[in-house]
């Protein structure tokens, strides 16, 4: 009945939370990001899961992944990370989902929504200390966060930054803006501010800065099972959540000299046997991966070859096989026999992240 299909692996996502949290050390919460469909891999099963494994916040990118969040039963605290549109205060505050708020308009505009609800938005003041994508300048931080302070409708309930370097060697960047956000924390106190929960730590600086953790960590890539880049330190064994598999569709004897797919990129040099799978790149399956891949058929790793293709991707099973339709192949997952989304994103020149997020809607997700 189906083609390719993904396993998400629960309990590497829960040892996965449990080491973070180890790492974190005690007394420091965590806002696990499930942004994106949880980076790829079904937002509302990776929302149960990080709910039971203790997490103490989600994070999600955008007003309706919180609201989906929210229609599928989750209670736990929600942080918009991202900034909204004035237009969507009133659809947060009415879901309790917690905002990042970086300027004077998005105060005005959580105010209004909240005061005409009844309720209080809670905030979260995000301070740009050198990410450069948004958040207040450090300078105005002081008096942004009393104005959520003194707001009727609004709690000042947290207060953060990003790194963008957090997952590089050189630590120069990241060590600054940690001097930055700490000495912009302390205008804040002595202005007689309490901050909240301050946050800081994606997954590079959680495996490199414990100076950033502050009272909360926002790990993503880590829960996922990848490190967010090769520089960073390994502080454990992270095990990859998501497994993709699609089934032996049929299986060929090809003579030397027979070509295989689209544009006749490879042809047979001896007579072997070809599987063709049903995955291609419109689930999401990497189409630089031509020629270059490999997969998983009974624990033994075949070569892709030729082009892939939108539905059909072919493997070179060598001049003798056991491989019958209906069998399935693993493209990547946890099994350290075969390749993970790391190996995938080396050869593509990208980072684990897209390979995760790419997997299309049209690829059924089972929890395990
Ligand atoms: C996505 C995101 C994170 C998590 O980043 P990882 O590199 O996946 O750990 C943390 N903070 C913010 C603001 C984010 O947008």
């Amino acid at each position: 009945m189906r083609n390719a299909s993904l396993i998400i692996h629960r309990d590497n996502f829960l040892y996965n939370l449990g080491e973070t949290r180890r790492l974190a050390g005690p007394g420091i919460k965590i806002s696990a990001a499930v942004k994106a469909n949880a980076y790829g891999h079904g937002a509302l099963a990776i929302a149960r899961a990080a709910e039971k494994g203790g997490a103490d916040f989600l994070g999600v990118a955008s007003p309706a992944e919180g609201v989906e969040l929210r229609a599928g039963g989750i209670q736990m605290p929600i942080l918009l990370y991202g900034l909204c549109l004035p237009q969507d205060a009133g659809v947060l505050a009415q879901n309790d989902i917690s905002a990042a708020a970086a300027g004077g308009e998005d105060i005005a505009a959580f105010e209004k929504a909240a005061g005409r609800l009844g309720k209080k938005a809670r905030l979260h003041l995000k301070i740009d200390t050198g990410m450069g994508r948004v958040g207040c300048r450090p300078q105005d931080a002081a008096a942004l966060a009393w104005r959520i302070t003194k707001s009727p409708h609004l709690v000042l309930e947290g207060v953060f930054t990003h790194f963008p370097s957090s997952d590089e060697k050189d630590p120069s960047c990241t060590q600054n803006q940690i001097g930055l956000f700490s000495r912009t924390l302390e205008s804040l106190r002595s202005g007689g501010i309490d901050p909240g929960i301050v946050h800081a730590s994606n997954s590079g600086a959680l495996m490199q800065y414990p100076a950033a953790r502050f009272s909360m960590v926002r790990p993503g890539i880590i829960l996922y099972g990848y490190y967010p880049s090769a520089e960073v330190p390994r502080l454990f064994a992270a095990k990859p959540v998501m497994e993709l598999r699609a089934p032996v569709l049929f299986v060929k004897a090809v003579e030397a000299g027979t070509s295989v797919s689209y544009n006749r990129t490879w042809t047979a040099r001896q007579k072997t046997f070809i599987a063709t799978l049903g995955v291609g790149y419109a689930d999401g399956y990497p189409r630089f991966l031509s020629n270059k891949g490999r997969v998983l058929i009974h624990g033994e790793s075949h070569p892709l070859v030729g082009r892939l293709s939108m539905d059909q991707t072919m493997v070179d099973l060598g001049p003798e096989t056991r491989v019958r339709p209906g069998e399935e192949a693993v493209l990547f997952g946890p099994d350290p026999a075969g390749p993970d989304a790391e190996e995938i994103a080396r050869i593509g020149g990208t980072i684990p992240y897209e390979i995760t997020c790419n997997i299309s809607l049209r690829v059924p997700r089972a929890i395990k």
